[in-house]
């Protein structure tokens, strides 16, 4: 395993040397060729030279002696090349000899191109008047010779090259180490940060301020993270103390009466009885409410696609809750503009679910002599229903978490007894409905729940 830093030191390091070399070659070969092609081209030139003399001192005389163009030689020994003059017929009339370039001449300062050493000559024809009259011939131990600063040059262009490959490594390395820093820092203060979370510190937080947005999305998220488990572990804390103080209160109440009729205190006669009764339902109460948060949260998205009509739901659940309305001197105001063909798709019994729970909620946590106003309009295709109290209201801060399970709000507490999954399992079954469901509300002076459909016409 390599840490990042590492990893990016060395994939820098390869890239550079790699593209370095691949140039250095590209530009040494380049160079070579070029190199090779103007030695020729000066060879070249040279044996036209040589030629033209011949020709020029034949020109003059019109025959050969022993020493015509003798003087050529000079050069030919200072350039390690030897000449030779032959006739029209090919016979020697002076000529050097190859030995001599490499025992007696200044071969130490001239480098072959290839260094086989092979002794290679052509005969040059000299010409007169259009006819051949003798050749020269031009030999020497290579088919380039190269000067001592043509080998230079070569050199020092290589030299440039494994300079600049130096260079290049160390910049690279600079910029590596540089870079390496940017990634594997962040990176390894939010791992930090993680394994603290996970060690049970929902306190700790990826600070590191970074420019990189992968990185900044990273620790944005293991921040979302920590927020969410530091909710998730309120909530269950919340949960085990709402559990254990719902079942502990009708508990203690059975155990205080079951003791008082067993100490002959209380007696055993059905109004007792029926208060015993009235506690196991409330246990009965929390226990099928937590059943059906269990049972709505395993649905996912398959529910019954039955026409239900809104209307005629809702006037049922009001006359169920007419004893508690009126018990409670509420004022009850219902407005309703669909037609009879108005009607929403879906589960009847989930809809259902849902309008008691939220007008038992609005009767609950209602004043005494309070309104209650419930509508059912329809505009545009969408079937609004709200369900409006002038109850306890909502706090604004736990607005916000009002339909997370087991949630409760502070005032509610202080009121009356409940189990906080109420609206949790209504906003899934209307999600499930692929509908709308939000709250207003304000501390102490009302609550409105508003809740949206898309609209079927009933064929
Ligand atoms: P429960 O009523 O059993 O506590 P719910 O899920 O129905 O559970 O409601 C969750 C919380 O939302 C309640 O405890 C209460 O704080 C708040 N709430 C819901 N409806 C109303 C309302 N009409 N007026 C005031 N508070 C409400």
């Amino acid at each position: 395993m390599r840490n990042i830093r590492t990893h990016l030191f060395l994939i820098m390091i390869l890239t550079v040397i790699f593209c370095i070399g691949v140039t250095g070659m590209i530009i040494n070969i380049s160079i070579s060729s070029h190199f090779k092609s103007y030695m020729e081209e000066s060879q070249k030139k040279r044996e036209d030279r040589i030629v033209a003399s011949f020709e020029s001192i034949y020109s003059k005389d019109k025959k050969w002696t022993t020493v015509s163009g003798i003087e050529l030689q000079h050069e030919a020994h200072m350039s390690n090349f030897c000449i030779s003059l032959l006739d029209d017929k090919k016979n020697m009339i002076w000529g050097m000899d190859p030995k001599l370039i490499t025992e007696t001449l200044g071969f130490d300062n001239m480098v072959v191109s290839n260094h086989k050493g092979d002794y290679v000559s052509k005969n040059l024809p000299i010409r007169y008047n259009g006819s051949v009259v003798g050749y020269v011939n031009i030999g020497q131990y290579s088919d380039l010779l190269l000067t001592q600063d043509d080998v230079d040059f070569s050199k020092k262009i290589n030299g440039s090259i494994v300079i600049a490959i130096t260079i290049s490594i160390v910049i690279g390395l600079a910029v590596s180490l540089v870079v390496g820093k940017q990634f594997s820092l962040p990176v390894r203060r939010i791992a930090e940060v993680s394994k603290k979370i996970a060690n049970g510190d929902l306190d700790a937080r990826a600070s590191y301020e970074t420019k990189i947005t992968e990185i900044r999305e990273l620790k944005e998220t293991i921040n979302d993270l920590a927020d969410k488990l530091n909710y998730q572990d309120d909530l269950r804390r919340r949960l085990i103390s709402d559990v254990s103080h719902e079942i502990r209160t009708p508990l203690n109440v059975l155990q205080n009466i079951i003791e008082a009729m067993i100490d002959g205190i209380y007696p055993i006669n059905n109004e007792t009885l029926e208060l015993i009764n009235s506690e196991v339902i409330r246990f009965g109460k929390l226990l099928n409410n937590m059943k059906s948060l269990t049972y709505i949260d395993e649905r996912t998205d398959n529910v019954d696609n039955k026409p239900v009509d809104l209307d005629i739901l809702i006037k049922n659940i009001l006359e169920y809750y007419k004893g508690e309305i009126d018990s409670k001197n509420l004022m009850l105001q219902y407005e309703n503009n669909l037609s009879d063909d108005d009607v929403v798709l879906g589960d009847e019994d989930m809809l259902k679910q849902v309008y008691i729970n939220l007008i038992s909620n609005a009767i609950k946590y209602n004043k005494t002599e309070g309104k209650l106003k419930v509508t059912l309009l329809e505009t545009r295709g969408i079937i609004r229903s709200t369900i409006e109290d002038t109850g306890i209201g909502i706090k604004k801060s736990d607005v916000p978490f009002i339909f997370e399970r087991f949630y409760r709000g502070d005032r509610s507490r202080e009121v009356t007894e409940g189990t906080g999954v109420g609206l949790t399992i209504s906003k899934k079954i209307v999600d499930l409905h692929k509908g709308s469901i939000k709250i207003e509300s304000e501390d102490g002076k009302f609550t409105r729940v508003v809740i949206e459909f898309n609209k079927i016409i009933k064929v």
